[in-house]
C-alpha cells in the first residue's frame, strides 16, 4: 500500500464494506461504552461527550426526534441543535474557552450559586420558572419536570416544537438578565 493514498488510488483497491462496518462499529460502541456516568461530575476531557450521550443523545443510536420535524424553522432548529450539541453560550460551554474551572462556571440569573449548564436551565434555574409554570406548563406538568430527566425530556417526539421554544425562550430571558447585571 503507498505511503499516500489518493483518489486515483483507490479505484483500483477493493474493500471488504461488511468489514469496514463492523470495525467502525466496534470502534464506536467501545468508546461509547467507555464514557463516565455524569457530566457533572465527569473529568473535563471527554465531558462533552458525556454530556450528549446522557442527556441527549437518541438511545440505540436511533435519530434524534427533532430531525424529523420538517416544520421547525432553520432558526428555532439552529437554536435547539446547539443546545442538545453543547455550543450554546451556556457559561458551562463559554468557560472552556478561557479555562474557567467547571466547578466556576455559574450562572449569573439566579442566585443558587449553581453550575450553569443544560440541566440547570431547564429544570433548576429560578430564573425561568415562570416560563415552567405558565407558558410552557404542559412541557413540565406531565412528570417530567419532576423527575429532571433531561434525556427523557428532550426525547419527547410530540414536543421538540415546544422544547425548542421554550429554549429559545430561555436564551432571551437570560440574555435581558444579563444585560441587566452588566455580567
Ligand atoms: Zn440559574
Amino acid at each position: 500500500m503507498p505511503a499516500f493514498i489518493g483518489v486515483d488510488d483507490l479505484t483500483s483497491m477493493v474493500f471488504d464494506v461488511d468489514d469496514l462496518v463492523s470495525k467502525f462499529q466496534l470502534a464506536l460502541y467501545r468508546d461509547w461504552d467507555s464514557v463516565e456516568d455524569d457530566p457533572r461530575t465527569c473529568a473535563s476531557i471527554g465531558a462533552k461527550l458525556c454530556t450528549y450521550k446522557h442527556w441527549f443523545a437518541a438511545d440505540n443510536f436511533g435519530p434524534a426526534p427533532h430531525l424529523s420535524c420538517i416544520s421547525m424553522s432553520p432558526g428555532l432548529h439552529k437554536k435547539l441543535m446547539r443546545f442538545r450539541l453543547s455550543c450554546s453560550d451556556l457559561h458551562v460551554n463559554t468557560g472552556r474557552f478561557v479555562a474557567t474551572p467547571r466547578e466556576q462556571r455559574l450562572c449569573y440569573c439566579c442566585v443558587q450559586e449553581a453550575v450553569e449548564d443544560e440541566l440547570h436551565v431547564i429544570f433548576e434555574c429560578a430564573a425561568y420558572e415562570q416560563l415552567r409554570q405558565h407558558k410552557y406548563q404542559h412541557l413540565f406538568a406531565n412528570g417530567m419536570g419532576a423527575n429532571r430527566n433531561l434525556k427523557a425530556f428532550m426525547s419527547l417526539d410530540s414536543a421538540q416544537h415546544s422544547i425548542a421554544r421554550f429554549i429559545a425562550d430561555v436564551f432571551k430571558l437570560r440574555s435581558q438578565c444579563l444585560s441587566g447585571s452588566n455580567v
